[in-house]
């Protein structure tokens, strides 16, 4: 049975990914500081509530108990925020992700799992984006994952450390059975906000955007549904286990859908009207991010189940109005 340390398993992805691990017998222990997940959203293991940036509290956790390998979901995602506060994001998402390693390392635990993005790559030269594409960031929030990328690099080649960086496109969707979705606070994804639309939570949906590049000149986005990202960690938790190197892999369904095309499929999951309003673009948004993971199909053998836009808002939609 392998023993797994969550960090940030009260989250989003993290919480559907303490589901998994659960389903698969592993023995779970959640690190989170509730800054933005939710107690009950950890449907089991061990809750431990605190933060990586407490050196003592992680040092008495990795003496305490064993872990095989250490999945980190603790970050801040805002690009907007990064931009205003962006200290905020080197403190967390980078000085307190080492401080994580580095008692990891004292500790002898070896195997990681990161939570990247699509954002380490700044504006797209080509699409879809595969592994070999360059990284070159355009917001802080992009800078900080990337710098934590390459410090993994490091650390493989110095302490071997093996990782495995997965570079989200965008997320979406809940747990199949209801059980969890997404909680933001504030909720800034689009595929949430088109939902509270249509379930009267808010009064409309703002459009940021509609002379991009594009068909319908609306962002292109790929979405990739909730259970298959974390199917994707578990397969890379596998491969680490296994005696696997390091890798990296891109996570989409490598099919993109503009804002416009979201919210016409809401409409058509939801029957509800959805009131649009336009609006200016939003500063840092790329008219179009679309993955090629056809690295991580052939390398862990990963197959998304949910790959249709209407299923993933269908079980987003289960969520929100539950
Ligand atoms: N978007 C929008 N209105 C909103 C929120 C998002 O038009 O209220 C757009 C955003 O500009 C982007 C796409 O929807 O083109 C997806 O944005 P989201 O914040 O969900 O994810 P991101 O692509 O930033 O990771």
């Amino acid at each position: 049975m392998s023993k797994i340390l969550v960090v940030g398993g009260a989250g989003y992805i993290g919480s559907h990914m303490v589901k998994r691990l659960g389903q698969a017998d592993c023995e779970i222990t959640v690190l989170d500081n509730l800054s933005g997940g939710h107690r009950d959203a950890v449907l089991t293991g061990d809750f431990v509530l605190g933060d990586i940036a407490d050196t003592q509290l992680l040092q008495g956790l990795f003496k305490r108990k064993s872990f095989d390998a250490v999945m980190h979901f603790a970050s801040f995602i805002q690009v907007g925020e990064s931009i205003q506060e962006p200290g905020k994001y080197y403190r967390n998402n980078v000085s307190n992700t080492l401080n994580l390693l580095e008692v990891m390392r004292d500790s002898g635990v070896d195997k990681f799992i990161f939570s990247s993005t699509a954002a380490t790559f700044g504006e797209p030269r080509y699409s879809p984006i595969d592994e070999e594409h360059p990284q070159i960031p355009i917001n802080p929030y992009g800078r900080t994952k990337l710098m934590v990328e390459q410090a993994l690099q490091d650390y493989d080649l110095a302490y071997g450390l093996k990782s495995v960086c997965l570079r989200y496109f965008n997320a979406a969707g809940a747990d199949p059975d209801g059980q969890l979705g997404e909680r933001h606070d504030p909720e800034t994804h689009l595929i949430p906000l088109v939902l509270m639309a249509a379930s009267g939570r808010r009064p409309h949906i703002s459009v940021f955007g509609r002379d991009y590049d594009t068909p319908d000149g609306t962002c292109i986005r790929d979405y990739i549904h909730i259970t298959d990202l974390c199917e994707a960690h578990w397969l890379s938790l596998q491969s680490l286990l296994s005696g696997n190197p390091s890798q990296s892999y891109n996570l989409g369904n490598g099919n993109g859908f503009s804002v416009q095309e979201v919210i016409d499929a809401a409409r058509r999951v939801t029957g509800k009207i959805i009131k649009v309003v336009d609006a200016p673009r939003r500063h840092g948004d790329p008219a179009t991010l679309v993955a090629d993971a056809r690295l991580a199909k052939e390398k862990l053998g990963w197959a998304p189940k949910y790959a249709d836009l209407e299923t993933i808002i269908e079980h987003a939609w289960k969520f929100e109005s539950r």
